[in-house]
Order: C-alpha cells, then sequence, then structure tokens
C-alpha cells in the first residue's frame, strides 16, 4: 500500500514499522469485588515495570551520559515507591475500585501536586511520575509498550511528534525512518532527523498505520509503501545504493573551497544544537558554525543550564572551530520550543508571542547568564553573537546594550574578553524591509527563513495542511531577501541565511546569486552544495536571481532554476 506525506528529510528507510502511542491511557472506572487480587495485579505490574526500565537502562548504557541514565534511576524509585503502593491499595479498599483506575487518581493527585510547586525540579518530577504511572497503567491494562531504548531492529518511527526528549534516545543504528503526523519541514523535529541523517515523512495519519509491517519510506518525495511488493523493495534498494553512491561522491569534496566556476567563494557552515554536534561539523567539512541553536542546551536539560554548565558547551563549540566563524544564537525559546521547567503564561498564539529575544527580555536574568557564559567563552575562538526575532530596531538595541554591559562589567572583574560581531536574524518580514536602518547598527544578518517564510505567508509551520504555504522560493520570500542582501552590500557587511532553505541545490543557488555571502545547514548538506556549486558561474547566478525577482508565481521561479540547471550553465 502506498501512502503520500510531506517530505521532511531525504533518505531511503526500510524496516518494520511501530507506531509509539504517545497519548495517556484513558482509564474507565471499574467497580470489582476481589480486592486481594486487584493488590496482587499491582504489584506485578510493578516489578513488570521495574523489570522493564532496568532494560532499557541496560541498553541504553553504552550510549548515554550518566546524568541522563541517572533520570532512568529516577524512574525506577517512583515505580516501587511504598507511599504509591499504599496509597493505591487504599483507594482499592475504601472505593472497590481497580487497581488501574486507583492508580490513575493517585498518579493525578501527585502530578497536580508537583506542578503546582515554583521549585522547577519538582515540576520535571510531575514529568517523571507521570512517565513511569503510564508504564504501570499500561502494565495493568495489558497495553502492549513500545520503549525506544528496546528496539534492536531496523525500524521505521510512526509517532505523533518527536519530543526533544525523544531525541537522546533514538539510536539511529536500528532507527532507519521516522513519520510523523505534525510538523512541518521546519518543525524542530525535521531538524534533528535531518542533523542525524534519518529519513522523514509527515503529515501522515500515523495512527492508522499498523505495527510490525514491512515498510518502505523515501524521504525525498515523501512515499511512504507498507508490505512493500518484491519489485517494489528491488526499486528502493536500488535507489538506496544510489544514495549511498552519492554520499560517496560528495566525500570527495572535503578539503576544497566553496567556490563558482568562476571563483566566486560563499562559505558553508553548519547549524548545530549541541557540543556534540560539532563531530558532524568535522565530518562534513563545514567551514565553521552559522547558528547554534542554543535552546537546545535548554530543551535537553531538566533545569536551567549554569553559566558554568553554558560556558562550558560554548568553549567546546568555539575550540572545535580553530579560527572559523561560529555564529551562537541567544535562546530561542517559546513557540513549539517549550520548558517544561519554566513556568510560562497560556498563549493562544505561542508563534505569535512571547518567544526568542522577546523572553530574553522577560526572563532577563536567564538572558544575563547566557551572555555572561558566551563572552567569557569568546576568549576560546571567532565568537559572533546573534539575537533571534528581532522586529523592530530597538530591540537589537536593547540586547546589544545588554551585551555590552556584561562585557563591562566582566572587563572590570579581569575577566578576559575577545572581540566579537553582534548580529541578528531576519526572520520577521518588518526586519527584512527595514534592513536598510538595521544594518546601520548590526555587524551581519542572518535570514531565517523557516519563520520569514511562516510570517510573511502567516502559516503556522508546524501545520501539515498548511504545508503548501512554505515556498522559500516565492518572489515574495525573495524580494524581501534581496531588500537585506542589498542593504548589506551597501553598508559593507555580510549576510547568511541559516533557515532550511539553504540546504537545497536550487535554493542555494538562488540565495548565492541574489548575495548571500554564507550559507547555513545541516551539515551532511554542505558537499552536495559545495559539489553543486562549482558547476555555475556567479554572474550567470546573479542573472538568475534578477530574472526569478520579475516573476510572479514560485511555480514560474522553480521553472527557471530547473531549466538553467539542465542546461549547466
Ligand atoms: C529560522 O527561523 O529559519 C531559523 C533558522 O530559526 P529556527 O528554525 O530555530 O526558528
Ligand atoms: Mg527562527
Amino acid at each position: 500500500m502506498k501512502y503520500k506525506g510531506t517530505p521532511i528529510s531525504t533518505g531511503i528507510g526500510i524496516g518494520n514499522l511501530i507506531f509509539i502511542d504517545t497519548k495517556p491511557v484513558l482509564v474507565k472506572t471499574q467497580k470489582i469485588s476481589n480486592i486481594e487480587s486487584e493488590f496482587v495485579k499491582f504489584d506485578l505490574a510493578v516489578s513488570q515495570s521495574i523489570q522493564q526500565i532496568e532494560n532499557i537502562k541496560e541498553n541504553a548504557k553504552d550510549r548515554l551520559s550518566n546524568e541522563t541514565l541517572e533520570i532512568f534511576d529516577a524512574h525506577l524509585m517512583i515505580a516501587g515507591d511504598s507511599e504509591i503502593k499504599s496509597k493505591v491499595q487504599t483507594y482499592i479498599k475504601d472505593e472497590n475500585i481497580s487497581a488501574a483506575y486507583a492508580l490513575n487518581q493517585v498518579a493525578n493527585e501527585y502530578i497536580e501536586m508537583f506542578l503546582a510547586m515554583d521549585d522547577a525540579y519538582f515540576k520535571e518530577r510531575a514529568l517523571d511520575i507521570k512517565d513511569v504511572t503510564q508504564r504501570l497503567i499500561k502494565n495493568l491494562l495489558n497495553i502492549p509498550i513500545v520503549d525506544l531504548e528496546s528496539i534492536d531492529e531496523p525500524t521505521i518511527l510512526a509517532i505523533d511528534d518527536l519530543t526533544p526528549s525523544m531525541i537522546s534516545q533514538l539510536n539511529t543504528d536500528y532507527i532507519k525512518g521516522i513519520i510523523t503526523r505534525m510538523g512541518g519541514k521546519t518543525s524542530h523535529s525535521a531538524i534533528i532527523a535531518r542533523l542525524l541523517g534519518l529519513p522523514m515523512i509527515s503529515n501522515l495519519n500515523v495512527e492508522t498505520l499498523k505495527s510490525n509491517t514491512k515498510t518502505i519510506i523515501d524521504g525525498s518525495n515523501g512515499t511512504l509503501i507498507i508490505e512493500p511488493t518484491d519489485e517494489e523493495l528491488a526499486f528502493y534498494l536500488k535507489l538506496h545504493e544510489d544514495y549511498l553512491h552519492e554520499q560517496q561522491e560528495m566525500f570527495k569534496w572535503i578539503g576544497k573551497k566553496s567556490q563558482t566556476k568562476d571563483g566566486h567563494e560563499v562559505l558553508l557552515v553548519a547549524n548545530i544544537g549541541s557540543p556534540s554536534d560539532v563531530a558532524y561539523t568535522e565530518k562534513y567539512d563545514a567551514e565553521g558554525v552559522g547558528l547554534m541553536r542554543t535552546e537546545f542546551l535548554f530543551l535537553d536539560s531538566n533545569d536551567f543550564p549554569t553559566e558554568e554548565e553554558q560556558f562550558e558547551a560554548y568553549k567546546t563549540v568555539l575550540q572545535s572551530q580553530g579560527d572559523k566563524p561560529v555564529v551562537i544564537r541567544t535562546i530561542d525559546i517559546g513557540g513549539d520550543k517549550v520548558l517544561p521547567y519554566l513556568k510560562m503564561e497560556h498563549e493562544d498564539n505561542p508563534f505569535l508571542g512571547v518567544r526568542a529575544i522577546r523572553l530574553a527580555f522577560k526572563e532577563l536574568e536567564l538572558f544575563k547568564t547566557q551572555i555572561r557564559a558566551l563572552l567569557r567563552a569568546s576568549v576560546y575562538g571567532n565568537l559572533k553573537i546573534m539575537f533571534p526575532m528581532i522586529a523592530i530596531k530597538d530591540e537589537f538595541l536593547k540586547a546589544k546594550s545588554i551585551v555590552l554591559e556584561i562585557k563591562d562589567e566582566l572587563l572590570s572583574q579581569n575577566v578576559k574578553v575577545n572581540d566579537f560581531e553582534i548580529g541578528m536574524m531576519v526572520e520577521i518580514p518588518s526586519s527584512a524591509l527595514m534592513a536598510d536602518d538595521l544594518a546601520t547598527v548590526v555587524d551581519f544578518f542572518s535570514i531565517g527563513t523557516n519563520d520569514l517564510i511562516q510570517y510573511t505567508m502567516a502559516s503556522d509551520r508546524m501545520n501539515p495542511h498548511l504545508s503548501y504555504l512554505y515556498q522559500p522560493l516565492n518572489p515574495a520570500i525573495l524580494r524581501l531577501i534581496n531588500m537585506v542582501t542589498s542593504a548589506s552590500k551597501k553598508h559593507n557587511l555580510w549576510t547568511g541565511v541559516c533557515g532550511e532553505m539553504a540546504s537545497e541545490v536550487q535554493n542555494a543557488l538562488m540565495l548565492i546569486g541574489l548575495g548571500v555571502e554564507e550559507l547555513s545547514m545541516s551539515p551532511a548538506n554542505i558537499l552536495k552544495v559545495r559539489m553543486a556549486l562549482a558547476k555555475y558561474n556567479y554572474k550567470d547566478l546573479q542573472a538568475l536571481a534578477q530574472k526569478a525577482l520579475t516573476l510572479s508565481t514560485e511555480h514560474d521561479i522553480i521553472m527557471l532554476i530547473d531549466s538553467f540547471i539542465e542546461k549547466g550553465e
């Protein structure tokens, strides 16, 4: 059976489909007659759960850090907690209800109590209790549990959406592809899938897919095949081989310059989320880091990372790049990136709400801690600081003045701070329209096309029904980009693009033609773009871009680029 979803991350994945249901189990009231038997059932579920958690821990021990492994110890303690057990027994006895129903009630009481606490640490424990009690309930009700950690054969994961905490559990030795219901091309799970080189498709009704069936996904065009025929399997195995061959070709471009046929050089740099990602910058020969999304340090943690922890992380990244540029973006929390331990007011439109630099101003201490860590780390490399979601000049000036204040403070404490640039992301149309004015105060621009497209088209980047509006080559977007590159040239600044758009060859050619000097992308795409770029002359790319700016639809522009590429000019 063939289905079509939205292509998110390229590559062919072949494996056994496993659907992971992340919704909480609905436990119905059930009166019981035998209290003792419910006690026994509960004890059995506890020992089953403990066994499962111990297995997960054992399987993960070589891959995960000690800190992450400690989470499993906390889970083991919750599973065997005597207070929970005695409360469950009391409910069973006093109300004649099933062990599952009693446990569900006890769990809800604990979760509410922990969530109501001010301390971030205890709030986080609410998630642990939810996690463990759901496992206990599933065991009580004989609902099968699939643990990512216990997967040990080639698997295609079907899931509503990937949460950041699941990412550390993805073992790419066995997970060969991901299909999700949620998430557009620029959702954060999409970004992670690309970083890991995992094929991914979204916008599919994952719940209806049957687990344990042989499955193929083609991440380049969004095809999903369940129970493929022998011919289909042979076809995709061949495609997979071709893909691997192309990868080999790509690796021949390691160590070469990123330049056009006529010698116009650009920088091809990496988007990373954590210090451990520097392994990919090396593997794919990135010419620096164009975007470090620092919020992943916060998302991967149970509490706010301290100044010291952040300092170590930034230092590692800066040192790994030597004198190559490293653009580190200050926290972009909010939107689809929420911290369980940060109290945030409910917002009807989080993507239009207190996100990124707006949140930094609201949580000033958080921001200042980050800046201190960044400036202290500046002595280890070539740091460029960048603020996300700048809508107006005043926001940039305010953020910059905080940085300069902290710099003075550090210098007065005899802490060394190296020179660094301060730039901004252009991801809100207002800032592209005002680039000419903003260019008088910034050191560089980096265009975040994921958000620039979302905000220009007024279409939620997570909403699968609106993926047709994700049009990086729409003339509206190209004209905004052109405004930024023109302003930046006039003021002798440089402009990069760090949205997902930069990683596709067609788009990269257009961006370079528009005057973008730095393309930042998932490291796995760098060599592909380097290889393609060498086939074209810069002046032809410029002419191509000028022509595109006169066209009226994305379709026309795609046709224009396709025929340009076909001619191999
Ligand atoms: C962007 O918006 O293009 C971008 C790079 O930032 P993020 O995807 O993290 O919002
Ligand atoms: Mg953005």
